[in-house]
């Protein structure tokens, strides 16, 4: 094998088609149910938050869904991204595995979510919509809804977490050089914020929060529309250019994962990366063993339950089947801030319970250590996020160096940490610390969850 650092895929190697895993699962999932009659929802009942094509992607069972030129024509500007082998990151942990990351860090805004925001909003403009409403945790998801939205003239309004807006101030200016209005959340601006401040001052807000109030402002004006960063079928569904990419890529490796590891906050990059792969897999070609890593102190697919549940902290949304640690848990105000949502996707929750993928939690300190180590060894400094799954990634490459085996992992290497380095400031001062999950809130929440 060739001692190549990066597997380049030309412009014209682009896909020109997202996967829809929905279409090869044994079984579909569970449909989002309406909370007042218990009923599924229909397409009348997204309307005033989705535009149709976007509806239709959502419930769709077809397996390829195919990407309008314009928007390939925008995924150009950054696609297709490299695979790189982190071959310095082998030999700082003298291992013989072989070690593989996809890189979505070359994006404008550095992280895999234009993915889904650049077609997101192309199928708004296309619908006539004029305004966008939207959260944001970390940042990443605000800011590639801010670039995607002045891509097709539209304008953007983004709620961003209260304990994010504070923390990174430059995730807000650069929205704004896109042309966005970014709030904290919880804010006065809604019904939603307005109650959450009532009974926290000081909230520093979460993800849940901050969908409330989007989806409440959306819903009020008939021009705006909702526009959701991970979680739902259509979002995964985008972000699988990813993972179809890597495939070509592993092509001209010669090789094939053996294990294949991702970050989840609401399970986007993870299944980007993940599905095509779970395709090759159900179908035999494939071995690979995928797994799912999330933070300690928000352990949705490990320590949440199955259940149908708000996607919002004021229940304004559908209730989704999923794993969650109930609609009303905020998780501690840990760095990833792209990591804190208290469900995760109904379709990873699904294949979770289908038993074809792991999960595995880790604490923030352990995921810092080898986000510090990939970056001495590798040169990139990775998002906060992404290093969950590096740790996972790192932990087993010295299990192949303990057993001689010599396996092939990929990682999805979602994001970088430039507008982020105030985390990586508090892992290398000392002061960090791995939140306990907070289980007197858990079980609360727990025994909150609605009743369809
Ligand atoms: C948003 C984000 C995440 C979490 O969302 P997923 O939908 O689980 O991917 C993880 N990493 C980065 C860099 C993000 O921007």
């Amino acid at each position: 094998m060739s001692a190549r650092t990066k597997y380049l895929l030309d412009e014209s190697d682009m896909p020109t088609r997202w996967y829809n895993i929905a279409a090869d699962l044994p079984e579909p999932p569970p449909p989002p149910l309406h909370p007042g009659t218990g009923e599924p929802v229909g397409p009348d009942d997204l309307a005033p938050l989705f535009p149709q094509a976007l509806i239709a992607q959502e419930v769709s069972s077809e397996r390829y869904l195919e990407i309008p030129g314009a928007v390939l024509d925008v995924y150009r500007l950054w696609r297709p991204s490299p695979l790189f082998r982190a071959r310095r990151l082998e030999k700082a942990l003298d291992t013989p595995a072989r070690i593989y990351y996809k890189y979505e860090g070359v994006s404008p805004v550095g992280s895999h979510k234009p993915n889904t925001a650049v077609p997101q909003a192309y199928y708004n403009a296309a619908e006539g919509v004029t305004r966008l409403t939207t959260e944001t945790g970390a940042g990443q998801w605000g800011s590639a809804l801010a670039f995607a939205a002045a891509t097709y003239g539209l304008s953007c309004e983004v709620w961003q977490v209260r304990a994010s807006y504070d923390q990174k101030p430059y995730r807000k200016l650069m929205m704004e050089t896109y042309g966005a209005t970014v709030h904290p959340s919880p804010s006065e601006l809604t019904a939603a914020g307005r109650a959450i401040l009532a009974d926290h001052p000081d909230s520093t807000g979460s993800l849940g929060i901050a969908i409330s109030e989007a989806v409440e402002m959306a819903a009020a004006d008939p021009q705006a529309r909702y526009a959701l960063g991970s979680v739902l079928n259509h979002v995964l569904t985008h972000q699988t250019v990813i993972g179809e990419e890597a495939l070509r890529q592993f092509e001209l490796a010669e090789d094939s994962p053996d294990v294949l590891i991702g970050c989840t906050g609401g399970g986007s990059n993870f299944g980007g990366l993940a599905f095509p792969f779970l395709r090759e897999k159900l179908a035999g070609r494939s071995t690979a063993v995928i797994k799912a890593v999330e933070p300690a102190a928000c352990p949705t697919l490990t320590r949440g339950r199955y259940a149908y549940d708000f996607g919002d902290t004021a229940g304004l949304t559908p209730l989704l089947k999923m794993h969650t640690l109930g609609h009303r848990f905020i998780p501690d105000p840990i760095h990833a801030g792209g990591l804190r949502y208290h469900g995760m996707a109904p379709l990873l929750s699904h294949i979770y319970e289908l038993g074809l993928i792991e999960a595995q939690a880790i604490g923030q300190r352990d995921c810092f250590a080898a986000g510090v180590q990939f970056a001495r060894s590798e040169g990139i400094i990775p998002a906060p996020e992404p290093t969950h799954a590096l740790a996972a990634c790192i932990d087993e490459a010295l299990r192949c160096k303990e057993s001689g085996e010599s396996k092939a992992i990929l990682t999805a290497l979602c994001g970088h940490a430039h507008l982020d380095l105030p985390a990586y400031g508090a892992y290398l001062s000392g002061s960090m610390v791995d939140n306990e999950l907070a289980e007197d809130q858990l079980s609360r929440s727990l025994a909150e969850l609605p009743t369809p």
